[in-house]
Formats: C-alpha cells, structure tokens, sequence
C-alpha cells in the first residue's frame, strides 16, 4: 500500500509495504525490462507541519542482454529511499522531496519509488565486467576463445616505415 491516509499518520509512523508489478504503469518509459516485482517497505512518518519523511528501500532484478556479448543478463537491483513530502514548496529544492497539496488528504508514495528505481537501474548491462565481446568482422563471442580473424592491423607508423624499407629494398 503505497497510498496513506494523513489521517492515519497523524496517530503515528506508518509501516509501508507493497509489491508492484514490473509492468505496472508506475514504471513505463525505464530502458530496462523488470524481471521481478518491485518490492518496496519503508516507514513513513510526520516531520512537522505539512512535512512527511519517508525511509525506505526498495529492491528488483532487471533482465536484458549484455551490451558487449549479447548473451541474457539478470541483474539484481536495490536503493535505498529518503524521500520528503512537503506542502512548503520552498522545501522543494531538495532533490528527493516530493510535493504535496495543500488539501492532500494522503500521500503518494509511487512518484518517489519510480524515481528512485530510475536512479538505480544501470543504463546497460555486462554479463562481466571483463566481457570481451563479440569480433567485429566474424560476429564469434571471444568469450570462447580467438575466432581466428587476423589481428588488427599494426600501427600506422610502424607499418609505412615497413613499407619504406620493401621500397629501399627494391
Ligand atoms: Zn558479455
Ligand atoms: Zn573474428
């Protein structure tokens, strides 16, 4: 439930807790695929006048191919959440505070969640870090091994003057 009643904050700190689907609208418009819902707990409390705190974290595994080899990768994904919700717009220059209206009679929890997941999905996948890649001529995944294509060519240099001594060979 990522929806709180004001009401319900004004007795005390509320526990939130949700499951969102990785498709749900929430998340349209990320460049990655979510493989997993994404789950979200946090304590949201009242900070003073119009102020609400909200900590929380939030955690998800995201699927697509590595940018070099093209194989699948899943790769889990968590972040931590601070996130305010003001009726003071002047406390609005704080990068992870929400705004909140006047008459709000509840808090949405769902900006700050797509928000921070935006920030901590990465924006390409490697199945390592070290991942050679595929070769640009025979498409082979140098993962495996060499793929026999000749090497790239010599530097520039190194190769007129090779050239130059075939000529004074001549
Ligand atoms: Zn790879
Ligand atoms: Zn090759």
């Amino acid at each position: 439930m990522l929806q709180v009643d004001l009401r319900e904050l004004a007795r005390g700190p509320v526990q939130t807790r949700a499951e969102l689907a990785g498709d749900d609208p929430l998340f349209e418009g990320l460049e990655v695929v979510l493989a997993d819902p994404v789950r979200v707990a946090g304590r949201l409390q009242s900070a003073g006048e119009g102020r609400f705190y909200w900590r929380g974290s939030l955690s998800t595994q995201v699927a697509g191919v590595c940018r070099r080899c093209l194989v699948p990768v899943a790769l889990p994904v968590a972040a931590d959440i601070d996130a305010l919700f003001s009726q003071d717009p002047d406390a609005l220059e704080d990068p992870n505070s929400y705004p909140l209206a006047r008459d709000a009679t509840e808090i949405d929890l769902r900006p700050a969640v797509r928000e921070e997941l935006l920030l901590a999905v990465p924006q390409w996948l490697v199945c390592r870090d070290d991942c050679r890649g595929l070769c640009p001529r025979c498409g082979k995944d140098l993962n495996a091994g060499p793929c026999g294509c000749p090497a790239a060519p010599a530097d520039g240099r190194w190769r007129s003057l090779a050239q130059l001594k075939d000529k004074l060979r001549d």
